[in-house]
C-alpha cells in the first residue's frame, strides 16, 4: 500500500516535562531509586522506560509513610499540604513544578473572593490550584457545572493550563450572561501559549492529512482535549496508546497520514509510530498474498 507519513513537528513534551523528565533522569544518575508523587508524565510508554531507570510512582498516602528520603514534585504542581507533609516528614522536594503553573498558583493566593478554576475536577494541577485558594475556589469542567457559581459575588475565573482556549471562553461568556453585575466577572488568561498555540496548529495539521494517527496515554487531560480537535476537524482520527492498536483497515492507499500527540507524548513513541506505520503499511500487499495462501493472518 503506498501511503505517506508525516510527523508533526509541534508536536511532542511541553517545556515543563522536558524540565521534569530531565531533572528526574539527573537525580536517577547519582541515585539507584527516586520517587515521584503521581505519574511524572502520562505517558505508560515513557513511563515504562523511566520506572527501569529506578523511577518508582507514590501517592499520597504512600508519601506519608516515608521520611528521610527524596521526592520529585511533576510539573503538575502540589497543593500547600504537600510541601507541610515533606516538612513533617523531613523528604527533600525535587520541585518540577513547571514556572507557567507556579505563576497561576500564585495568582490564584493572591487573588481575593470568590474563585472559579476551569479544569478537570481531581486533576493533580487543579488539585494544586484549589490547595492555594484556601477553600475559596469552586471547579467547573463544562458548561452544564457553572451553577456551582455564586453569581451575585463578584468572580475570578482561571483556567487549567491545558484546558481548551475555545470552550474556556465559551464558560467564560455563559457565566457573565447569568451575573448580575456583568463587569464584576475578571477573567484571567491562564492557558498555557505552548498549549494554546498548538491548537490552532494541530487544528491545521489535521485537515491537511486523510488520517491523524494521535498518540497519547488514556489518562492525559491534555491528550483528551487535543485528540478531540483532531476529531473535530478530522473524522478519520484515531487515538493509540501502543503500535498494537493501529488497524490496517483505517488506511487506503493514496492516504497522507498524520502522526502527532500530546504535551505528554514523547517524540521517540512518534517516530516509531511512523516507522511501523511506513514499514507495515508498505509490505501490506506482500501480507496479504501470504494470508491467502497460508490463513493466520492479523491485523496487519
Ligand atoms: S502544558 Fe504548559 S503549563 Fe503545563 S506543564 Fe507544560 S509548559 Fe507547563
Amino acid at each position: 500500500m503506498k501511503v505517506n507519513v508525516e510527523i508533526d513537528k509541534d508536536s511532542g513534551f511541553c517545556n515543563g516535562v522536558v524540565r521534569a523528565i530531565r531533572t528526574a533522569e539527573e537525580n536517577l544518575g547519582q541515585k539507584r531509586e527516586l520517587y515521584t508523587l503521581g505519574a511524572i508524565v502520562h505517558n505508560n510508554s515513557e513511563l515504562d522506560r523511566l520506572e527501569k531507570k529506578g523511577l518508582k510512582v507514590i501517592d499520597k498516602e504512600q508519601m506519608a509513610r516515608l521520611s528521610d528520603t527524596t521526592v520529585l514534585i511533576r510539573a503538575h504542581g502540589e497543593p500547600p499540604s504537600t510541601y507541610a507533609l515533606a516538612k513533617e516528614n523531613n523528604i527533600r522536594l525535587i520541585d518540577c513544578t513547571c514556572p507557567v503553573v507556579l505563576q497561576l498558583q500564585k495568582k490564584i493566593a493572591d487573588t481575593g473572593g470568590q474563585i472559579v478554576i476551569f479544569g478537570k475536577i481531581g486533576h493533580a494541577e487543579v488539585n494544586g490550584l484549589v490547595g492555594r485558594a484556601e477553600g475559596r475556589a469552586v471547579v467547573v469542567e463544562n458548561i452544564d457545572q457553572i451553577d456551582k457559581v455564586d453569581f451575585t459575588k463578584p468572580v475570578n475565573i482561571f483556567s487549567q493550563t491545558t484546558k481548551d482556549p475555545v470552550e474556556y471562553a465559551q464558560v467564560c461568556d455563559r457565566i457573565r450572561e447569568r451575573m448580575l453585575d456583568k463587569s464584576s466577572l475578571t477573567v484571567h488568561d491562564t492557558i498555557c501559549r505552548q498549549v494554546a498555540q498548538r491548537h490552532s496548529r494541530l487544528s491545521a495539521f489535521a485537515q491537511s492529512h486523510n488520517v491523524i494517527i494521535f498518540v497519547s496515554g488514556k489518562e492525559s487531560s491534555n491528550g483528551k482535549v487535543l485528540y478531540e480537535l483532531c476529531k473535530k476537524h478530522n473524522p478519520r482520527s484515531y487515538n493509540i496508546q501502543s503500535l498494537s492498536q493501529i488497524d490496517r483497515n483505517w488506511f487506503k492507499s493514496g492516504d497522507n497520514i498524520g502522526v502527532c500527540g500530546a504535551t505528554s507524548t514523547p517524540k521517540w513513541q512518534l517516530t516509531s509510530t511512523a516507522r511501523f506505520l511506513k514499514i507495515r503499511l508498505k509490505s501490506y500487499i506482500c501480507g496479504k498474498f501470504y494470508s491467502i495462501i497460508y490463513g493466520n493472518y492479523s491485523r496487519f
